[in-house]
């Protein structure tokens, strides 16, 4: 008998005949709160062994709920890290020319974000980890809106590219508004994918307006990554990217070579555009061009850099 627990009224009235009750311990320290056992009828029995097994459960909880918390931490710094690279401008714009492989004309750019803030990473994993925690689509809006503006003066001849996310493409009325304010039939989506579409039919409803407008849809990375022959099939691209995988050595590689001049036969039947990524030699341009490529981007033909140094 508790003479302690005998005097909260609680044990009369529920009536409370038997209690076990141990604190819950996050990270070794913090205690979290009690994990207890009632029983209505009194239980003299219960000893030290039954306060063990219920110190085990305890101790599963709490292992359970320091994850959730860690996580939960893990999601609000990260949230609060994006908001902050936001509030401080981020992420700045740069673009990269796409350009006829014949004779180096630029055909468009393509943008590209840059992110000042810490930590120092690659723009595609600001971008995921934006997704991971819900904000992915508003960053990717918020690009596509800088963008516009930032090409309010690209040459008339120039299309701009800008990387989005099928999740982003479901929202389709802040999308169109992000967009608006540039001539359709000069903007080019870069489907960027980084995980796997679970639902084609949406994208490809989501995308069908956007192409009346004169929209054109590209497949980025084409070769690498997730399904990205079933993005071909399934959205009928105006546009494939080659990935840079694929490009990087694709003068020494004949399995590459073979497949870039079946991409380029492929393409040609279904009036596709291809644009392959990544050349950083004369060697791969030149055997991109000899299999029937176009255009392509790469450090060879321009680094990503702000638009005046491109059109001076
Ligand atoms: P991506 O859209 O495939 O962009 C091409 C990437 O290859 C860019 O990297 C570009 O700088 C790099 N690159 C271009 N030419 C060469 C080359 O000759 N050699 C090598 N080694 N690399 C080259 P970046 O800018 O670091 O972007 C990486 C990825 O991050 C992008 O791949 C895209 O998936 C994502 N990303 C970047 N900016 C944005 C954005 O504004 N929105 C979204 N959703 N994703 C973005
Ligand atoms: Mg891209
Ligand atoms: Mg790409």
């Amino acid at each position: 008998m508790v003479e302690l627990a005998m005097s909260i009224a609680e044990t009369a009235s529920i009536p409370i005949g038997a209690h076990l009750s141990v604190p819950i311990k996050v990270d070794d320290e913090r205690i979290f709160g009690t994990f207890c056992c009632f029983s209505h009828k009194p239980q003299p029995e219960l000893g030290e062994r039954d306060l063990d097994l219920l110190r085990t459960f305890s101790l599963l909880l709490a292992a359970d709920i320091a994850a959730d918390v860690s996580e939960n931490r893990a999601r609000r710094a990260a949230v609060e890290n994006i908001g902050s690279a936001i509030r401080s401008g981020d992420p700045n714009l740069v673009f990269q020319p796409i350009r006829a492989l014949n004779d180096g004309s630029i055909l468009g750019v393509e943008c590209l974000s840059r992110f000042a803030t810490e930590p120092t990473r690659p723009p595609n994993e600001w971008f995921a980890e934006a997704h991971r925690v819900g904000l992915g689509a508003e960053l990717e809006l918020l690009v596509a809106r800088k963008a516009i503006s930032f090409c309010a003066h690209l040459p008339a001849s120039a299309s701009l590219s800008i990387n989005i996310s099928p999740n982003t493409l479901l929202q389709q009325g802040p999308l169109t508004q992000a967009l608006s304010g540039f001539d359709p039939h000069r903007l080019v989506i870069e489907i960027t994918e980084h995980l796997p579409v679970a639902d084609y039919q949406s994208i490809i409803d989501a995308l069908a307006p956007l192409r009346a407008q004169g929209i054109r849809i590209a497949i980025d990375d084409a070769g690498a990554g997730y399904s990205s022959m079933r993005h071909i099939l399934d959205l009928r691209p105006d546009i494939i990217k080659f990935d840079i995988s694929l490009t990087r050595n694709v003068d020494r590689d004949p399995i590459r070579r073979a497949l870039a001049a079946a991409l380029g036969v492929f393409a040609q039947r279904v009036g596709t555009m291809i644009i392959a990524e990544g050349i950083e030699t004369q060697a791969e341009l030149d055997v991109l061009r000899e299999v029937g490529f176009y255009s392509g981007q790469g450090y060879l033909l321009g680094r990503p850099k702000a638009l005046d140094e491109i059109f001076g």
